[in-house]
């Protein structure tokens, strides 16, 4: 069974693999800018970057030992640093300011920092980016090859831009499918995955809304396992767990895209089939009978049957009524000596 806290430890188990690739990548442009500035002959920048492939060899180190929130702060200063002694060097026409946009959305990754806090270092950051423009118009260095700055400054914005394309798709992402399997868990029953009451009420009532309109017949169907008590006490409640599970599969494998499959309450369901008349369920329900009184369980002597009680659901009438007349119909099927189904005299 899903346990609640499952889900956000597996979102930072995703995010600490992105950044760990994000990370590499970063590791491999840093020695690489060891060789460009060596070659351009600025051998402080090249010594910098040294210092730049340890710190992100170290926040690999993190990554890896599970510290994910403190390997994000020691990448957002050193990419904040790095940045910034780039443009005291050899100022802003090369693009290295970039890399400014890049370290505040690594630090808003990191959930561990209060959204107050991140927002103030983020805009932080951000007016350091702004002046740079101002405070490192004329810098120290003329670098060699001084006439490729457009393209180094080209090449600059994309190789920052496009790890922080990938980090935000892939956020965005996580989300949606998050997002997807809460609206899941918050639709199903845990145990058997079939919808849960609360969330079946809606979508019953849209489809006895579509039926009325179309003019076609809609049918409620009660289904309840018979003698579950004794399951339980001779084959303890795992087993009974199952049971329950395994006729729910048996259900959900008769139903149709446009039917709804409800767990009612513990071994009872409710199934709603939308464009079906009376004669039509009644021959679906006997195939399910069938289906469920020929189930094998590893138990041997272990057998289930079910009882249902079928209602059409008239358009002029409530949903709690066509109910109440399953309810009825399958307390004749117990009546009867269960394993049968029963029509509800009000429907036919
Ligand atoms: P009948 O044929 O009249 O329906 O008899 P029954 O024994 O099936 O019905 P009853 O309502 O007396 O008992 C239902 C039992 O189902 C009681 C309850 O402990 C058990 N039950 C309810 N929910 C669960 C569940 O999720 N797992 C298990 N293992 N048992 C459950
Ligand atoms: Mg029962
Ligand atoms: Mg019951």
């Amino acid at each position: 069974m899903d346990h609640p806290h499952k889900k956000p430890n597996e979102v930072e188990q995703l995010k600490s693999k992105l950044l760990m690739q994000v990370a590499w990548y970063c590791l491999f442009l840093h020695a690489m800018l060891i060789l460009i500035f060596l070659f351009v002959e600025v051998e402080l920048l090249a010594v910098f970057n040294v210092l730049s492939v340890a710190t992100w060899w170290f926040g690999i180190k993190l990554l890896q030992r599970d510290h994910l929130s403190l390997a994000l702060r020691i990448f957002s200063l050193e990419v904040t640093a790095h940045s910034i002694v780039v443009c005291v060097l050899i100022g802003t026409e090369y693009g290295f300011q970039f890399y400014l946009w890049a370290a505040s959305c690594l630090l808003l990754l990191d959930v561990q920092l209060k959204l107050k806090q991140a927002v103030i270092w983020c805009t932080t950051i951000i007016v350091l980016f702004a002046y740079t423009y101002v405070g490192f118009a004329h810098p120290p260095y003329v670098i060699a090859y001084h006439e490729y700055a457009p393209y180094i400054h080209f090449l600059n914005v994309v190789v920052c831009g496009i790890p922080m394309i990938y980090t935000i798709g892939l956020i965005r992402e996580i989300t949606i499918n998050q997002r997807k399997e809460l609206e899941t868990l918050a639709a199903h029953d845990s145990l058997t995955h079939l919808f849960n009451r609360r969330y079946a009420l809606g979508l019953i009532q849209r489809a006895q809304k579509s039926c009325a309109t179309q003019q076609t017949p809609i049918c409620v169907v009660m289904a309840d396992i018979d003698h579950f008590k004794r399951v339980n006490d001779r084959y303890g409640h795992e087993r009974g767990d199952e049971v329950i599970f395994r006729v729910s599969g048996q259900l959900k494998q008769h139903l149709n895209s446009a039917d709804i499959g409800v767990r009612w309450g513990g071994e009872e369901f409710l199934l709603v089939l939308p464009n079906c008349s009376l004669a039509e369920a009644q021959k679906r329900i006997e195939n399910i009978r069938q289906a469920v009184e020929a189930m094998s369980f590893n138990a041997d002597d272990l057998h289930v049957t079910m009882s249902f009680g079928i209602a059409l659901w008239r358009s002029t009438q409530s949903f709690e009524s066509a109910l109440k007349h399953a309810d009825i119909a399958l307390y004749n099927s117990k009546h009867k000596g269960r394993n049968t189904l029963t029509v509800a005299p009000e429907s036919v």
